[in-house]
């Protein structure tokens, strides 16, 4: 399968601070990748480089081939806080701010009912929920079909139940659209659960401990064997 990205010998400092040291990642077309591992181990500061945010000391990270040297039209962000513009609609939000001609409205609004949010096209970020809200900064993230999808910890912040039916969300539209996506979460559950593979890391500095490929009936079982051994 085609390499969407590719991360090579990388290596990050903050000044005295050794926080990545010889990370190799690989994501391929079509493939959910969930990087899991303690707090601190640098998960965010990978999923940083590959987003185009942050400099690096040595490596190479590209994205569908081609050398990652800042944020990238075709790789779409969600962060733990749905950071939507409060003055903006939840259809201009996701639109990134393009002015809605009929077609444009049109393709928002068709996303829109596909992530559950059918009734709130208009809405301002101050009348959603904590869970509605990160739908839409997800459903921004999709809109302009990004050969990459990069999470950091979306559904930290908000409830169980809510994080259990945004989990399920996820999984189909990503599925239904075959995106490719690297999530980072430190809730193993939450790995195997999206994941075709899950990337562990070891912290101090951080590095790749191990891949575990995750093979579970179809559709994933919240409560089988292989969860529960991860689990330990
Ligand atoms: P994780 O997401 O796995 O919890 P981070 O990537 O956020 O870890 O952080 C890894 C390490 O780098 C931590 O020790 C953190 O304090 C440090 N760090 C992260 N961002 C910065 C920064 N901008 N300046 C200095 N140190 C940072
Ligand atoms: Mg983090």
């Amino acid at each position: 399968m085609r390499e969407v990205l590719t991360v090579q010998g990388l290596s990050k400092w903050f000044g005295e601070l050794e926080v990545l040291r010889g990370v190799d990642l690989t994501v391929r077309a079509g493939e959910v990748v969930c990087l899991v591992g303690p707090s601190g181990c640098g998960k965010s500061t990978l999923l940083r480089i590959a987003a185009g945010l942050e400099t690096v000391q040595g490596g190479t990270v590209a994205v569908a081939g081609t050398p990652v040297r800042g944020p990238h039209p075709a790789v779409g962000v969600v962060f733990q806080e749905p950071r939507l513009m409060p003055w903006l609609t939840v259809a201009e939000n996701i639109a990134l701010g393009r002015r809605l001609v009929p077609a444009l409205r049109a393709q928002v609004a068709e996303l829109v009912v596909e992530m559950g949010l059918g009734d709130f096209l208009d809405a301002l970020p101050k009348q959603l929920s904590g869970g509605m809200a990160q739908r839409v900064a997800i459903a921004r993230g999709l809109f302009h079909h990004p050969e990459l999808l990069l999470l950091d910890e979306p559904f930290s912040a908000v409830d169980a139940l809510t994080r259990m039916r945004l989990q399920e969300m996820l999984l189909r539209v990503v599925r239904t659209r075959g995106t490719t996506m690297l999530l980072v979460t430190h809730d193993v559950d939450e790995a195997v659960y999206l994941a075709d593979r899950v990337v562990v890391m070891s912290p101090r500095p951080g590095r790749i401990r191990c891949e575990i490929p995750v093979e579970l009936p179809h559709p994933r079982s919240r409560h089988s064997p292989q969860l529960t051994s991860l689990r330990g």
